[in-house]
């Protein structure tokens, strides 16, 4: 068997060509070579568990999908102006999971892709193109899609916020304004946006969120708040968008959809990532009414969105969802993933909150006893979890939160083994003198 190469000469490659702007994770990055389900696998033979890749939803090269991708690409691959039956399909099936008034989709190649249009749609319909954003959220690589997403604009390398924007207190219950304590904190920050609403100079277009904000460290919208800034929203003329990206497809466990838990229900969707497990796809699901107003404009085309291979494979990804019950097992691991991480909490004061729904989770990391971000403990944590072979990220503003969002086919196993991991690590932390809490 041939020696794998050194990761050094594998990055000096990667770099010869490719912009360093273009990151790797961890300290110390992984050259992967095959993934199963929730397993990956690097040059030297390790296996990783895989506690952070939300994309291979239904678990990495899961075969049926596997199977299906193979099977369409040997028959047909083509563009939207033939008539082909997986298009159609497709587009049933999909809508099968959403309320009746939300039955047209528009399939495109990316989540980004899917946030630019549903801009460029909400402002067909109304005529205008004020965007209402929610602070930390996160949207996509385009410019429109930069435009409404502070974490990027706002960043100190970002461009800055536009003027057509208007951005929303993130209603966060942890570190925000509003307490979790007061069971109306989310109608008090929904109550606060509305006001924002009111006193802007124009007619706002849309207002847009994720359920869960991932990019701001798994902050869930407060309850009760989109039932505030919704009908505020439509009332002076904008739609209602939200972007599911990371939280749809059944990862909550509750619901299908992150905007269910909130009993709203949007006037457009957003969707990429789990669509089509990995394969680039996204999609904008919206009202007729909305769909109409974008058919009297220039005519919508994309090479590839909704493509008789992709439409195969999202077609199998759906199926197995529903098959394995992968929803389900979402809330059922996820709720577990959960109590042992809140046990943990219990036990270790560096870990200030422990939030999230199903299998998207969030557990952040503060010095001692207060909620002053641990950004350095956080890498720690995250960098000692990749030596002992497991995978999660972190994020957040301040790069202090612990993200976990496995494929659905995650174990309470899986769950068991991060959480005795973590606290091994944050024994032997702690044992050191906890350098990191200074
Ligand atoms: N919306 C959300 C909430 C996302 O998290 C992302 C990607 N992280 C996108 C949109 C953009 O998707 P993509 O990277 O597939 O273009």
């Amino acid at each position: 068997i041939e020696k794998p190469a050194s990761i050094s000469s594998l990055l000096n490659k990667r770099y010869e060509h490719i912009s360093p702007i273009l990151s790797t994770s961890y300290k110390d990055p992984i050259y992967m070579v095959r993934s199963a389900f929730q397993y990956m696998y690097d040059a030297e033979g390790n296996t990783f568990l895989d506690a952070y890749n939300n994309i291979p939803h239904v678990g990495h090269s899961h075969p049926k999908v596997v199977e299906a991708a193979q099977r369409q690409m040997a028959k047909l691959n083509t563009n939207t102006r033939y008539i082909y039956d997986e298009l159609a399909d497709y587009a049933a099936k999909l809508l099968k999971h959403f309320p009746s008034n939300l039955n047209k989709v528009f399939f495109v190649n990316s989540g980004s892709a899917a946030s630019d249009l549903a801009v460029r749609m909400a402002n067909y319909h109304t005529k205008s193109n004020t965007m209402m954003v929610m602070e930390s959220g996160y949207h996509g690589n385009t410019q429109i899609s930069i435009d409404i997403s502070d974490y990027k604009f706002n960043n100190t390398k970002g461009q800055g916020q536009k003027n057509h924007i208007i951005k929303a207190v993130l209603p966060d219950t942890y570190r925000g304004k509003y307490s979790a304590k007061d069971p109306n904190s989310g109608t008090l920050y929904g109550k606060d946006a509305v006001t924002q609403i009111k006193q802007s100079e124009h007619q706002i277009s849309a207002f847009i969120s994720e359920p869960i904000l991932g990019c701001a460290g798994q902050v869930p919208l407060a309850d009760g708040y989109l039932k505030e800034v919704y009908p505020a929203i439509r009332a002076q003329g904008g739609v209602c968008i939200s972007d599911e990206v990371q939280t749809g497809f059944g990862r909550l466990g509750d619901h299908f959809w992150g905007y269910e838990a909130h009993g709203v229900i949007p006037d457009m969707v957003i969707l990429g990532k789990p669509i089509a497990n990995g394969h680039p796809m996204g999609a904008v699901v919206c009202t007729q009414e909305i769909a109409a107003s974008f058919e009297k404009g220039v005519e919508f085309f994309s090479s590839f969105g909704g493509n008789p291979v992709s439409c195969a494979i999202a077609s199998a990804v759906l199926e197995v969802i529903v098959e394995e019950k992968l929803q389900e097992n979402a809330k059922v691991v996820g709720d577990y993933y959960r109590s042992l991480l809140k046990d943990l909490m219990q036990k270790y004061n560096c870990i200030g909150d422990v939030r999230g729904s199903g299998l998207f989770i969030g557990f952040d990391i503060v010095k001692d006893n207060t909620k002053t971000p641990n950004t350095a403990l956080a890498s720690h944590i995250k960098n000692e979890l990749r030596n002992r072979h497991i995978l999660v990220s972190t994020d957040g503003p301040f790069d202090n939160v612990i993200k976990t969002k496995p494929p659905l086919c995650f174990s309470k196993e899986n769950a068991e083994k991060i959480v005795t991991t973590v606290s091994a690590i944050l024994e032997e932390y702690y044992n050191n003198g906890a350098i990191f809490d200074v």
